[in-house]
């Protein structure tokens, strides 16, 4: 198959894991995961019809998101990956969505840096290290609440949702449902969970962005 085909393969198996689950397939948005492919790997993916694409490095989408922008003006581009407070500039320059605030200080700079912005500010998630994972980065869910609650009303950040990356070694469900739960009473609608080996899981229990990598481009 080329990666058109494991694109629609992807877009079917999206659509019946809404129908399954009694949702609009309107509903769930796929983030295509273009992380470690070239420019040329990534074209074929914009001409088959996708638009929105997720990258884990700033340095490495700037390296060649510029010009596919330039090329491909609706393109939506989503920052999946930790973000360090001195790239918070070059991300906004960059990214339309965050997926990754996960700290005080980042919120804070995100704060300011929107501040200056001329051009529409992200959208902006909070990660929650759902399995409580020291190497992972995320709020653990404990302090979810509170930190979502600080983003809000002392840095006036506009909170679209949540996201979460689950342990490896453990089954998603848990995960995703804990993750809803938080969203759900802080009344968040967005919630970025499902990557290519669970994201049919997590329409199931209301993933709104699923992040799909190696499912449409191959082996990384
Ligand atoms: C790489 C990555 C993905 C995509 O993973 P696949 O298993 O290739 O679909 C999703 N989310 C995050 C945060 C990632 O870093």
């Amino acid at each position: 198959m080329n990666v058109a085909e494991r694109l629609a393969e992807v877009r079917t198996a999206i659509h019946r894991a809404c129908r399954d689950a009694g949702r609009d397939a309107a509903g769930v948005q796929l983030v295509a995961v273009s992380k470690t492919f070239e420019a040329e790997h990534i074209m074929p993916v914009i001409e088959a019809g996708q638009r929105l694409f997720g990258e884990n490095r700033v340095q490495e989408a700037k390296g060649k998101w510029p010009a596919l922008k330039a090329r491909f003006p609706d393109t939506e581009l989503h920052l999946i990956g930790p973000l360090q407070t001195n790239k918070a500039r070059e991300a906004l320059a960059l990214f339309d969505v965050i997926h990754t605030v996960d700290r005080e200080s980042l919120a804070a700079t995100l704060a300011k840096e929107i501040a200056r912005l001329e051009d529409r500010p992200p959208r902006l998630l909070i990660q929650v290290n759902t399995g409580e994972e020291p190497q992972k980065a995320g709020v653990i869910p404990e302090e979810a609440d509170a930190f979502i609650a600080r983003c809000r009303d002392e840095h006036k950040l506009a909170i679209e949702g949540l996201m979460c990356i689950p342990p490896v070694d453990e089954p998603v469900a848990p995960h995703f449902g804990l993750l809803a739960g938080i969203a759900r009473r802080n009344g968040l609608k967005a919630l970025s969970m499902g990557m290519s080996g669970d994201y049919e899981k997590a329409i199931a229990l209301g993933a709104t962005y699923v992040r799909v990598g190696s499912a449409i481009f191959g082996a990384r």
